[in-house]
């Protein structure tokens, strides 16, 4: 698996339309100060569905959307892209190519996408899930990431681990199952008390 391309429109100081389209071996975005390199990351770790915005050097969720200029007016959302090459099936998908799309409105509504085809922010979790790239990889390191990592506590550096050992999408999913079992208990409960009051 492979990212190939990334478009975003909106996406704090990218207004317009952007496309970056990532070639075999390494890329190396330079730039001036202020330009917009970190934005860059900030909106892959933002797709992949970071939820906390700190993370992502805000304050608020709409921080994300390109805030205007004294030349431009603000955005109304903001939408970011990820194309990643999935010829080798990392990802379980039957599908070579597989585009994760993120966009937010002002409004506060969200909207997430596989393949242009809406789907919820835990399926792109459960999808790039132990692939390197999911939400607590270490695919993207931000600055001060690297102090905070050394400085964190044992429980939470063991998330790191989990992620790389991948059994981080079994948690997800036995999370699920125990929840669907306290719910069956809970109705199964329900019944017990109907059929008491019937006899
Ligand atoms: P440095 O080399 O200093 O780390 P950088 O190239 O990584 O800088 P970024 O931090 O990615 O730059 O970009 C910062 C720029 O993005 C600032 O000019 C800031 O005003 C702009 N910016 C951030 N959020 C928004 C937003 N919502 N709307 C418009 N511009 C924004």
């Amino acid at each position: 698996m492979r990212l190939v391309k990334m478009e975003l429109r909106g996406f704090k100081s990218f207004a317009d339309k952007t496309t970056l389209v990532f070639d075999k071996g390494i890329t190396a975005i330079v730039g001036p100060n202020g330009s917009g390199k970190s934005n860059i990351s900030d909106a892959v770790r933002w797709v992949m569905g970071e939820q906390n915005v700190r993370q992502l050097r805000g304050q608020k969720a709409e921080d994300v959307i390109f805030a205007g200029t004294e030349r431009r007016r603000p955005q109304g959302a903001a939408e970011v892209s990820l194309y990643f090459d999935n010829s080798d099936g990392t990802l379980d998908v039957d599908f070579a190519e597989v585009v994760v799309t993120r966009r937010l409105f002002r409004s506060g509504d969200s909207e997430y996408y596989i393949n242009k085809r809406p789907c919820r922010m835990k399926d792109i979790h459960m999808l790039f899930a132990d692939t390197g790239i999911g939400q607590d990889s270490m695919a993207v390191i931000g600055q001060n990431r690297v102090d905070r990592i050394l400085n964190s506590k044992p429980e939470d550096r063991r998330i790191i681990f989990e992620e790389a050992a991948g059994i981080s999408r079994y948690k997800g999913r036995k999370q699920e199952g125990l929840r669907k079992i306290a719910e069956t208990e809970r109705n199964v409960e329900r019944i017990r008390d109907m059929m008491a009051m019937l006899e």
